[in-house]
């Protein structure tokens, strides 16, 4: 069987080779067969991608910004030209279908984007005449080695985000991907290799924990920037922190999308079925709350809903057809069920009910059915926990300000939408919403890329956003140069000024 290995420059095909003993399974959601194993490191594989970082970073950071952008526009017509490839490859291993697989490497590809007007973006601050004779000028510079550790649910746009930024500044970068669907990230890096970048700028190291721990601890990696769920988000924010690195840690999310009572409930419906449903519900931007703002606008989007949801397509990841595929793993599956039989235990209203559906021809596949449940309240644990499946919980709040506080107390604070068309309701709540990322009748608000990605409260520790400036001031630090250059005494002799003639 198929053995994805560790990307580490200089050792590939040795026979020391760069595998530890242990391995992993990577399944195929749509069978539940397993594809494939996946080498499981230790600090000795980390340290052997780390020495080869170390060698080749200095190189890299004094090559001038054009040429590292020029890697970038080839990266990206390379990433264009493998789309359907990487896709597929993406699609088979998270069980997504093609089309949300094509979005994932899009959006981390607009990142690259960005990358390419890097020289652009690190020009620092000038001030002439800061005092007499002095002037002062500020520098971004990389910080040397930095790592990236990435959940399972966006295995292309998610190291995109780091490796871009952390490679475009002048950092050597060592990406541990989510060792559930890791081979669309070695494509990634054999690409980027392929587009001119110098062996030992992009590796990648598999791994659980262990490698985790490795990264977290390694004196020699200088920042980490991590995106999963927030209890191992916290716990790699803490640990690398005291181990003296920058760390930025992104964490889990409850998305609430408020219906105002003027919103074109038709459009809420035909966005809602995206933004719960679509990529079986495990987008940490999807919308898995929806809070209709008093009785009536509830009664009127359930009656809209329900059809809806008997609409949807659940298919392989293959069929063009289908609006979503199959979940991640078995286990997966299991607790996304097992959270639906919680909400009813709690008392919610189980309007339509996923478990139990098998897509006929792949009985042993990881579906789960679109699920809605109705009359949840704040107190129940499975509103209060993230479920990450493909199912739409309805909180019925009796006014705005009660619509305004419940993503506003939640845990959790990545993203929120609210549908209207009432301008001053929709300002109102962008300004006094506690959540980082806020959608105006828009049901998924990631930033473009020259903006900023993260969330607040427990979606995120640490103080810096992926991408955008703000990714660029994670991957550099600044040094500031105060420049004294008094009148006269340019020497004569050995020591005179000469000004240089052309040619
Ligand atoms: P996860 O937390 O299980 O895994 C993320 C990474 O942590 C993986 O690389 C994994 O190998 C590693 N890991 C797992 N267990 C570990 C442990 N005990 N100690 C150290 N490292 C460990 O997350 P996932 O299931 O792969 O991804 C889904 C989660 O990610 C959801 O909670 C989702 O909301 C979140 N997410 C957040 C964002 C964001 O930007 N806020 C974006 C995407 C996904």
């Amino acid at each position: 069987m198929r053995l994805i290995d560790h990307l580490i420059a200089g050792s590939g095909s040795s026979p020391a080779g760069p595998s530890s003993g242990r391995t992993g399974e990577v399944f195929d959601p749509n069978s539940g067969a397993v594809q494939a194993h996946v080498a499981l490191g230790d600090a000795a594989v980390l340290n052997r991608a780390v020495e080869a970082a170390k060698a080749a970073q200095p190189a890299w950071a004094a090559t001038n910004p054009q040429r590292r952008a020029r890697v970038m526009f080839e990266f990206k017509r390379l990433v264009e030209a493998s789309m359907d490839d990487l896709a597929h490859l993406l699609s088979s291993e998270h069980g997504k279908v093609v089309a949300d697989s094509k979005g994932d490497i899009q959006r981390g590809l607009e990142v690259i984007e960005f990358c390419c007007g890097i020289p652009h973006v690190l020009k620092g601050e000038y001030t002439q005449g800061a005092g007499p004779g002095i002037d002062v000028y500020s520098m971004r510079q990389p910080l040397g080695i930095g790592a990236g550790i990435t959940p399972f649910n966006f295995p292309a746009m998610i190291p995109l985000w780091m490796s871009g930024v952390a490679i475009a500044v002048g950092n050597a970068f060592i990406i541990k991907p989510s060792e559930r669907d890791p081979s669309v990230p070695v494509r990634l890096a054999e690409l980027f290799l392929e587009a001119g970048l110098p062996a030992g700028i992009c590796q990648v190291v598999h791994g659980d924990k262990e490698m985790v721990d490795a990264i977290l601890d390694h004196p020699d990696i200088a920042a980490v920037s991590f995106v999963g769920s927030s209890d191992i988000a916290h716990y790699v924010y803490n640990r690398g922190v005291a181990a003296g690195k920058r760390v930025q840690a992104m964490g889990g999310a409850k998305n609430h999308g408020i219906v105002m009572p003027d919103a074109d409930l038709d459009q809420v419906v035909t966005d809602l079925a995206g933004a719960a449903f679509g990529s079986a519900g495990e987008r940490c931007m999807a919308l898995p709350v929806v809070v209709p703002v008093g009785e009536d606008t509830a009664e009127r989007l359930r009656e809209k809903l329900v059809p809806a949801i008997a609409a949807l397509r659940v298919g392989v990841s293959t069929d063009g057809e289908a609006h979503y595929g199959p979940v991640v793993t078995a286990a997966h599956k299991a607790k996304v069920e097992a959270w639906i039989a919680t909400a009813e235990a709690e008392g919610g209203e189980l309007v339509v009910d996923g478990r139990g559906f098998t897509l006929q021809g792949h009985e042993q596949g990881f579906f789960v059915g679109p699920t809605l449940i109705d009359h949840v309240t704040p107190e129940m644990t499975s509103y209060q926990e993230e479920i990450f499946g493909p199912v739409l919980q309805i909180v019925r709040a009796k006014d705005f300000e009660e619509a305004l506080s419940l993503p506003s107390k939640h845990q959790y604070g990545n993203g929120v939408a609210i549908f209207t068309r009432n301008g001053h309701a929709a300002r109102e709540f962008a300004a006094r919403v506690n959540v980082g990322m806020v959608g105006i009748n828009v049901p998924i608000p990631v930033p473009v890329a020259y903006h900023t990605f993260g969330g607040w409260k427990r979606s995120a520790f640490g103080d810096t956003n992926q991408h955008g400036m703000e990714g660029v001031k994670f991957w550099t630090k600044v040094k500031t140069v105060t420049a004294r250059w008094p009148d006269g005494g340019v020497g004569d002799g050995a020591n005179a000024f000469v000004i240089p003639t052309m040619g």
